[in-house]
């Protein structure tokens, strides 16, 4: 074995889109986000297991990822691009059939010129300041957009996972005074959209993290867990030190595994002396820096040398991980690097 194995439970993701579908409430469609090659965790397996927990719509960041989900699906699910309709993605969005949720006048333009008739939606900026059309844009606009038919209005809440913060409520305004009396369907909720209540539901909710078990959903089931081999070990003596820069020194006679996993997989560099990992139910502190292709493990304490070792599992989730490393959940797993052997788990049918 040459990779850790990073395994992924695609019935929790199953489990994950229900119940958040449960909790975005009657007459609210549910729909899926999956950019980023579904948060890392391999989009063909990912989208097809969505589908058959029932999800029908399907968010991505990029056309090219919208490829990756028609490929998948096939004809039938909506795929929407929340990049919109960019130079040069005309061909790919029509033979694909991908709807653009347009974010910008020009991007409008080029989407109603290049493929009138074809399927958007629009997204609108309620106060985020990333993406999507703007208050006096949108008045300008919106009478002869509403015509075109949209399938969809949406925004991006800034804070939802804080949920006192005062720039939900500002957001979530600003969505009825743009959008109230268009008869337009709507979605102003992603995951922490979800969890403030029904009233930043809408029409559709959008969930990405909640589905891959993470922060800000805490009733998620966690979706991975990561092993990682241990190539070699090495006895050290009281003083001496491992690694780069020399930064970890024994103080008693050691054990050190080394183990097969390093930045270039997204064990982020900042873990470096922070981080534990697990053999079965027993913690090992990672020791010294994570190098590129390798971690350092101290693990004078088990009776045996084991095969490998998890660094994501049930005793160490991405948010727990992600909190060691001053960083977040979906950075943890997007940052899954491609070397890892991807193992997907699944009841049969
Ligand atoms: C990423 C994203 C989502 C999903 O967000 P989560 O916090 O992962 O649920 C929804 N909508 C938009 C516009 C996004 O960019």
């Amino acid at each position: 074995m040459a990779s850790g194995t990073l395994t992924i439970d695609l019935d929790a993701i199953a489990a994950n889109w229900r119940g958040l579908d449960r909790m975005s409430g009657p007459g609210v469609q549910t729909a899926a986000v999956v950019k980023a090659d579904a948060y890392g965790l391999g989009v063909t397996r990912v989208a097809r297991a969505l589908a058959g927990a029932g999800a029908r719509r399907f968010f991505v960041a990029l056309a090219e990822e919208g490829a990756a989900v028609r490929q998948a699906l096939g004809p039938g699910p909506q795929i929407a691009v929340l990049s919109g309709h960019m130079a040069g993605d005309t061909e790919m969005i029509q033979d694909l059939d991908l709807t653009p949720m347009l974010n910008s006048l020009e991007q409008i333009t080029r989407h109603l010129e290049s493929l009138p008739g074809h399927p958007f939606g629009v997204q609108l900026d309620t106060g985020m300041n990333r993406l999507g059309v703007e208050m006096v844009e949108w008045q300008a606009v919106a009478p002869i957009l509403i015509e075109a038919g949209p399938e969809l209005l949406m925004s991006h809440l800034a804070c939802a996972d804080e949920p006192d913060h005062p720039q939900n409520a500002a957001q979530l305004k600003v969505f009825h005074d743009m959008t109230d009396g268009t008869g337009l369907p709507r979605s102003l909720a992603a995951t922490g959209g979800i969890l403030l209540g029904p009233q930043y539901h809408f029409d559709l909710t959008r969930p990405g993290i909640g589905l891959y078990g993470g922060l800000p959903h805490g009733g998620a089931i966690p979706a991975v867990t990561l092993s990682l081999p241990v190539i070699q070990t090495r006895e050290v003596a009281r003083g001496e030190a491992v690694g780069y820069g020399c930064t970890w020194v024994a103080e008693r006679p050691s054990v050190i595994a080394t183990v097969a996993g390093g930045y270039a997989d997204g064990l982020l560099r900042s873990l470096s002396g922070k981080a534990q990992l697990w053999d079965g139910d027993t913690p090992c502190p990672l020791v010294g820096r994570v190098s590129m292709d390798l971690i350092t493990v101290d693990i004078t304490d088990l009776p045996e040398v084991p095969r490998a070792l998890d660094i994501l599992g049930p005793h160490q989730g991405v948010d727990a991980l992600a909190s060691m490393a001053g960083s977040i959940g979906y950075e943890i797993l997007t940052a899954l690097g491609p070397r890892y052997t991807r193992r997907y788990q699944e009841r049969p049918a």
